[in-house]
C-alpha cells in the first residue's frame, strides 16, 4: 500500500519534471514550435524523457537497494502449497456431490499465511472462505481473494459499512444483532447461526418465533444458515449421541423454515471432524480448518481415512557446536546436567518463535541430518540446545527440523502438540510472528 502510493508520487513527479524539461529544452533550442505546439511531438518528447528517467531510477535502485535477509536464515516455517491443494482436492472429493468445501483461513490460516493459502485455494477452484474477524475478511479482499468470505465471529454493527464495502458475509448471532445490522440501512449478506448445543454464538434452534423474526429484517440478504458441533471429534458413545442430536436439531429447524418458505440459502454444520466422522450430511458447505492443513487436532482416531498431507514445517539453524564436560549443566535453572562428555548444538529458535517452553521433556527431540537429537535444558526465548553427541559432522548453519520431515524421519504436528499437552490448532496458531515464511 505504502509503496504503491510512493510509486504514484514518483510517477507524478517524473511527469511534471519531464514536462518542464521539454519546455526548457524547447526554449533553449528555440524549438518551441515543434516541441510544444505540435501536440504529438510534445507528447512523444515527454514520454521519452519519462521512460529514460524511469529506467535510470530503476537501475540505480537495483544497485543501492539495501540487502535483506533470506527467509531461511534463522528460523522459519516452510509452506507446501501443493500439499494444501492436494488436501483441498481430497476433502472436496470425499464430500457428497452437492457440498462445497469452505476453507477456514482465520488466524492467518492457522499460522500458514492467509493470503498465500487463499490464493492457492482460489486457483484450484475453492471460492468459499471463512474467517473469524472483520479485519481478517478485509485483509483477504484487499489482496484480491475471490468468492464468498464468511465472518464466523461478531462484527460490531457500527462497522456495517465495511461489510458492504468489502463484500463480506456476516454471521447473524441472534435477533438483537440482526436488528442492529438491519438498522444500518445497508444491504448486508448474512448467514444465520443456530445454536444446537455448543452454546457459544447463535440463536437457540428451538426459538422458532425469534428465528422467524430475523427473516423479517428487510436489509439482510439471507444466503445461508449454519451451526457448529461441539464434540464431533469424539467417538465415545455419549458424544456420538450428542453430535447426532445436534445434527437432528439443525435439520429440524432448517426444514421447518424451508417449509414455511424462508430463504435459508446454503446449509452447513461440519468442521474438519464433522467431515471426517459424519461425512454424509445433506449440506451445501463443509467448513474445513485444521484438516485442510493436513493435520488433525490430536492423535485420536477418526472414522474415515482421507489422505491428508501436512502443509507446514518448522525449521531453524545450528548457530554453534560445543563440547561440555561431565557434571556441567545446560540452560536456565540447571534443569539438565551432563553425565558424560557431550557434544551439543545451539539452535536458533525459542519460545518467542512459538516453540513452547514446556516442550522440554525427557523424550523431546528435533531432527538433524535425518536423525533424532534430544532437546536438552530449558527452552530459552530465542534459542534451544540439543544433544548431537552421536550425530556426525554437525556444523554451524545446518538445518534443524522441529516439525516436519527430514529424510526418513518425521515429527508430526500431532506428536509435537501431544508433547506440549495441547492440540495442533493451538501450536499452529501460536507460531511466532518472528518466524519467516518460505513457500515451497
Ligand atoms: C474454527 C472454526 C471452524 C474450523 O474448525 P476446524 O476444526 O479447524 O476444521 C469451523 N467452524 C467454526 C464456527 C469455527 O469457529
Amino acid at each position: 500500500m505504502v509503496s504503491s502510493k510512493r510509486y504514484a508520487a514518483w510517477d507524478l513527479f517524473r511527469l511534471i519534471a519531464a514536462f518542464l524539461l521539454v519546455c526548457g529544452i524547447a526554449k533553449l533550442t528555440g524549438l518551441s514550435k515543434p516541441l510544444i505546439s505540435n501536440s504529438i511531438l510534445h507528447y512523444l518528447a515527454v514520454s521519452l524523457i519519462c521512460f529514460i528517467t524511469a529506467w535510470i531510477i530503476v537501475s540505480l535502485w537495483a544497485k543501492v537497494k539495501p540487502p535483506t535477509p533470506s527467509p531461511d536464515s534463522r528460523a522459519w516455517v516452510e509452506i507446501d502449497l501443493s500439499a494444501l491443494q492436494h488436501n483441498a482436492k481430497v476433502l472436496q472429493e470425499f464430500l457428497p456431490e452437492q457440498c462445497d468445501l469452505m476453507a477456514v483461513v482465520k488466524s492467518n490460516a492457522y499460522g500458514h499465511g492467509d493470503i498465500a493459502v487463499s490464493k492457492a485455494l482460489n486457483s484450484v477452484g475453492i471460492h468459499a472462505f471463512a474467517v473469524a474477524t472483520l479485519a481478517e475478511g478485509i485483509h483477504l479482499r484487499k489482496n484480491g481473494i475471490k468468492g464468498t468470505i464468511l465472518i464466523l465471529g461478531y462484527t460490531n454493527p457500527k462497522d456495517a459499512s465495511c461489510l458492504v464495502r468489502y463484500r463480506l458475509t456476516q454471521t447473524i448471532i441472534d435477533y438483537t444483532y440482526a436488528e442492529a445490522l438491519n438498522e444500518s440501512g445497508k444491504k448486508i449478506s448474512v448467514h444465520v447461526k443456530l445454536d444446537t448445543g455448543m452454546h457459544r454464538l447463535g440463536i437457540d434452534s428451538f426459538n422458532i418465533s425469534e428465528i422467524e423474526r430475523i427473516y423479517e429484517c428487510k436489509n439482510l440478504m439471507f444466503e445461508g444458515i449454519f451451526s457448529h458441533l461441539s464434540a464431533s471429534d469424539s467417538l465415545t458413545e455419549e458424544d456420538v449421541i450428542y453430535t447426532k442430536l445436534q445434527i437432528e436439531r439443525f435439520f429440524e429447524t432448517t426444514s421447518y423454515l424451508q417449509d414455511k418458505g424462508y430463504p435459508t440459502g446454503k446449509l452447513h454444520i461440519q468442521a474438519s471432524y464433522g467431515i471426517l466422522n459424519y461425512p454424509d450430511l445433506p449440506c451445501d458447505y463443509a467448513r474445513a480448518g485444521i484438516a485442510l492443513y493436513g493435520v488433525l487436532s490430536s492423535n485420536e482416531m477418526v472414522r474415515s481415512e482421507v489422505d491428508l498431507q501436512p502443509v507446514l514445517s518448522v525449521k531453524a539453524r545450528v548457530a554453534m557446536v560445543k563440547q561440555i564436560a561431565p557434571g556441567e549443566s545446560v540452560s536456565y535453572g540447571r534443569a539438565f546436567t551432563t553425565i558424560a562428555t557431550m557434544k551439543i548444538a545451539v539452535v536458533t529458535i525459542g519460545y518467542a518463535d512459538g516453540i513452547q517452553r514446556n516442550l522440554f521433556k525427557k523424550d523431546s527431540y528435533v531432527l538433524i541430518h535425518s536423525k533424532k537429537a534430544p532437546i536438552i535444558g530449558r527452552i530459552c526465548m530465542d534459542q534451544l540446545m540439543i544433544d548431537v553427541t552421536d550425530i556426525e559432522a554437525v556444523t554451524p548453519n545446518d538445518v534443524v527440523t522441529l516439525i516436519g520431515q527430514d529424510g526418513d524421519e518425521q515429527i508430526r504436528c500431532e506428536d509435537f502438540a501431544e508433547q506440549c499437552g495441547t492440540i495442533t490448532n493451538e501450536i499452529l496458531n501460536r507460531l511466532g510472528s518472528r518466524l519467516n515464511y518460505k513457500i515451497i
